[in-house]
């Protein structure tokens, strides 16, 4: 018999989120049942239920940095073990036979990666729900292993922020010596600040004011810029060799451009509602690249959290219940988070159904 589990979702685009009741299926020979502990709360949540990239399907239970425990077993399933701690990100399927699942690259799978929220799952005729519920059932092979050396909550932010500004960090060379800009120091920002300055390099925060300065430091970065400051981006002229872009609105490319060093790369991984423009003269007096990354595959991910347990990175948060969510939606579209939210979901089952 599924489940009937708690939830918080929207209708639609312009609906608060409000409690709801999702079903979640038993356990199948190769799942894993978790209890949801924390839920990290990401930009791409707000997105998505707003409907900024058009895609959205209501009703929609976003959240897709899970951290939780296991609670069953399906009859083959023996990746994990009933109480480990586990973590789930984006990816919960795909077809894992082409090139790129067999490569470790399940977000590229080529007949569609499906994702834990507002995904069609392959095989039946439902849609996933994330993890502002109390409860999941996910196939073993997309079940990440959180180290025993992480909090609980502060490790849940890792699960897409921390292995979307790793994995290009690692793709576009970050190391010792290596200048690195990190421009928006929210949820992935502050996680691109403290994996950058681990990996010895020597980072950058650009951000839209100096209200955020201090922490920057605290965090890891040896140089703060100021964006909306007059002249801010002229006197920062071919400074980098990487930028990790984490903005989620609307901003200039080519005076990013303008701060990378020759061969320097603009590293894309915030997606604003609204695509922006590049200048290839930009790009072109100076061999320089636009590239973009996209979340990470399960092998990185778990490499990723593996790292993180060594380097001791984990996200700095602000915990809220579930029926705090609204108020933090507002506060993280305003730039006012410190530094990602994550939700404590026992709030949630206390509550029902
Ligand atoms: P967040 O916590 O809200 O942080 C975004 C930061 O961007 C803000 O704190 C602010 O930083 C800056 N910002 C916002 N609007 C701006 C504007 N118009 N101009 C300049 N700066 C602006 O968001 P997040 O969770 O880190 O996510 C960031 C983006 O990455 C979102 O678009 C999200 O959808 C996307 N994302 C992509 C992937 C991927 O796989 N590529 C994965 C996850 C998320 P300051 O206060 O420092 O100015
Ligand atoms: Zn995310
Ligand atoms: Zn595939």
């Amino acid at each position: 018999m599924p489940k009937q589990v708690s939830a918080y979702g929207a209708r639609s685009a312009n609906a608060p989120l409000e409690p709801m009741t999702i079903e979640r299926r038993d356990p199948e020979p190769r799942d894993v049942e978790i209890e949801i502990l924390y839920c990290g709360i990401c930009h791409s949540d707000l997105h998505k239920v707003r409907n900024d990239w058009g895609s959205t399907h209501y009703p929609i239970v976003p959240g897709h940095e899970i951290v939780g425990r296991v609670t069953a077993l399906g009859s083959e399933a023996s990746r994990h073990r009933k109480g480990d701690l586990v973590g789930v990100g984006c990816l919960v399927d795909s077809c894992r036979a082409c090139p790129a699942c067999r490569a470790g690259h399940e977000m590229f799978c080529e007949q569609g990666a499906t994702i834990s929220f507002d995904s069609p799952e392959k095989g039946r005729n439902t849609w996933t729900y994330g993890g502002y519920s109390t409860s999941m059932v996910v196939d073993e092979r997309y079940v990440l292993r959180i180290p025993t050396g992480l909090d609980p909550a502060k490790a849940a932010p890792l699960l897409c922020g921390g292995i979307t500004t790793y994995s290009p960090l690692h793709q576009f060379g970050c190391k010792p010596g290596v200048s690195v800009a990190v421009i928006g120091l929210g949820g992935l920002g502050h996680l691109a600040v403290k994996l950058a300055a681990s990996m010895g390099a020597e980072v950058t925060v650009m951000s839209t004011s100096r209200a955020k300065e201090p922490d920057a430091n605290r965090l890891g970065a040896r140089h703060f810029i100021a964006t909306r400051e007059s002249g801010a981006l002229d006197a920062a002229r071919a400074q980098f060799d990487l930028i990790i872009d984490t903005v989620s609105g609307p901003h200039d490319l080519d005076a990013l451009v303008g701060t990378l060093r020759n061969f320097g790369t603009l590293a894309l991984v915030g997606l604003p509602a609204q695509g922006a423009p590049v200048d290839a003269t930009g790009l072109i007096f100076g061999d320089k690249r636009v590239a973009g990354s996209n979340i990470g595959g399960i092998p990185e991910t778990q490499e990723m959290l593996d790292y993180c347990e060594e380097h001791n990175v984990v996200a700095d948060i602000e915990t809220i219940f579930a029926g705090q969510i609204n108020d933090a939606y507002v506060r993280m579209d305003r730039g006012d988070v410190r530094y990602r939210f994550v939700m404590d979901l026992a709030s949630l089952r206390d509550s029902g159904p």
